[in-house]
């Protein structure tokens, strides 16, 4: 039983996975070892339980390892609850109690208390200070050690078993395990290639749990714009972006995007995936309205223009163009410029150079589909979160189950909000879970 705890061992010198464990039986056992189901395991051990960790890969946490670019954009810094809520959208709602018991001041302390210093950067994202994910890695793992949870990878769980309503067992290649109480953990769908599959998801369903559809939710979107793509690499810090549905604009953001191969990036893009994913979905008219210059409304950007003409007197447009936007944009907008490239600037006339101001204030885009599952920072879709009691993080449908971190339906932009969820919610079912636990003497 459990001889990969040994291949663990080995491979990451972690000293508290036990080669010897005989045992079938555990307070509770946690499945999936992402950096919800190790905050779990952590705090449930910290309460006293006897905590097995199954992970089917050959390490722990390799989605939290490429997090943030290999920087682990760790959570959030907004200690106001009523706006870090809102971030979640409606369904922030939900997340009160949570973040009652674990707050984002608790996740300062706890990173704290673990010698961990952080950066803070735009928009109160937060950051290891070595800006390396693994220091976070490193981190849960020190957590699960002091606990003395026992920690099994290549153990991929195929099922559950159940019976009069409560979780009896968990079935892996190598034998079956049962516990007192369970937390699941096994992710959502993006990037399959790190473990989050989705396989969670087949088994709650199977039991009774409803799981709203996976679909990419923070992805990059695809349109069939030659000039985009054409002027792949140019990013923009700052850009509005409106979505247009059936001739209607229903969403506007500001933020970074960039232009890529096959459309458009950046965490702007990514924050309206899930909206333009939705519209696609049911075939709505859609169109993307980009303006360049945000900060400045159509006459600023005129005088703005005017001012570059004047002060490049007889250059050609096509060369002085260059200096109003990236030189990779401008050779592929010149021909919307309405403009002869090849003339000289003195003989635009107002209107035209006027005209000039309004495209770069609403260029449009088409979007065609989002970029998969293997491109998305999250998946959309999970457990419906009316399933769930909050206070303790247990499936109303089976009260010895409990579900944490992507295995849940939340909405939430890029900036750390998702793995403020994990620690959140992992955290809080940890105590819970322990809480159930026959052996301890509470
Ligand atoms: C490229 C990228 C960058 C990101 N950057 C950030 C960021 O900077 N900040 C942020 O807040 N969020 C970020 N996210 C999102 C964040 O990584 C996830 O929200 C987080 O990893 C979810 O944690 P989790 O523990 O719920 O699930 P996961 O991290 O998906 O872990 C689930 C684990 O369960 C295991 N598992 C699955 N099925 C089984 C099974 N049958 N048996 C045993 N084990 C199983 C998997 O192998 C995996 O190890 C990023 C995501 C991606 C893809």
């Amino acid at each position: 039983m459990l001889t990969n705890c040994l291949n663990m061992k080995k491979k990451i010198k972690a000293p508290f996975l036990s080669p010897n464990i005989k045992d079938t039986s555990f307070d509770v056992i946690v499945v999936g070892g992402g950096p919800a189901g190790m905050m779990a395991a952590g705090r449930a051990a910290e309460g006293g339980a006897r905590v097995l960790l199954l992970e089917k890969n050959e390490k722990l946490g390799k989605k939290l390892l490429i997090t943030g670019g290999g920087r682990c954009n760790v959570m959030n810094g907004e200690t106001d609850v009523h706006a870090l809520t809102k971030k979640y959208g409606k369904k922030g709602a939900f997340l009160f109690s949570p973040l009652s018991q674990f707050g984002v001041r608790d996740t300062f302390s706890f990173l704290d208390v673990h010698g961990i210093q952080t950066i803070e950067e735009e928009g109160k994202r937060i950051f290891p200070k070595t800006e390396r994910a693994e220091t976070i890695w490193n981190m849960c793992l020190e957590y699960m050690k002091k606990g003395k949870v026992i920690t099994c990878v290549r153990s991929r769980v195929t099922g559950f078993s159940h019976r009069n309503g409560r979780i009896t067992g968990v079935q892996t290649a190598s034998g079956n395990y049962t516990g007192d109480s369970y937390i699941l953990a096994t992710g959502g769908k993006s990037h399959p290639e790190t473990g989050s599959t989705g396989e969670g998801f087949t088994w709650l369903s199977k039991i009774g749990h409803t799981i709203k559809d996976s679909a990419g939710a923070l992805v990059p979107v695809a349109v069939s714009d030659s000039w985009i793509k054409k002027a792949q690499g140019t990013s923009f810090k700052e850009a509005k972006v409106a979505l247009i549905a059936n001739g209607e604009k229903v969403e506007e953001q500001t933020g970074k995007i960039l232009f890529t191969h096959f459309g458009l990036s950046g965490p702007l893009i990514l924050n309206m995936a899930a909206s333009i994913g939705e519209r696609l979905k049911y075939r709505e008219k859609i169109s993307l309205l980009i303006d360049l210059f945000p900060k400045m409304d159509l006459g600023t950007l005129d005088r703005h223009i005017e001012k570059i003409i004047r002060e490049n007197q007889n250059k050609k447009w096509k060369n002085v163009f260059d200096s109003i936007v990236p030189p990779k944009l401008a050779q592929t907008l010149i021909l919307s410029t309405k403009i002869d490239g090849e003339i000289s600037v003195n003989a635009i006339s107002r209107d035209a150079r006027k005209a000039v101001g309004k495209l770069l204030k609403g260029l449009s885009a088409n979007p065609t589909h989002l970029l998969g599952l293997d491109k998305a920072v999250i998946s959309g879709g999970g457990v419906d979160l009316r399933e769930v009691d909050f206070k303790t993080m247990q499936s109303k449908l089976f009260p010895n189950l409990f579900l944490v971190g992507d295995v849940l339906d939340f909405d939430r932009p890029t900036g750390g909000y998702s793995l403020q969820i994990c620690w959140t919610t992992g955290y809080v079912a940890g105590t819970h879970a322990q809480l159930l636990s026959k052996s301890i003497v509470q």
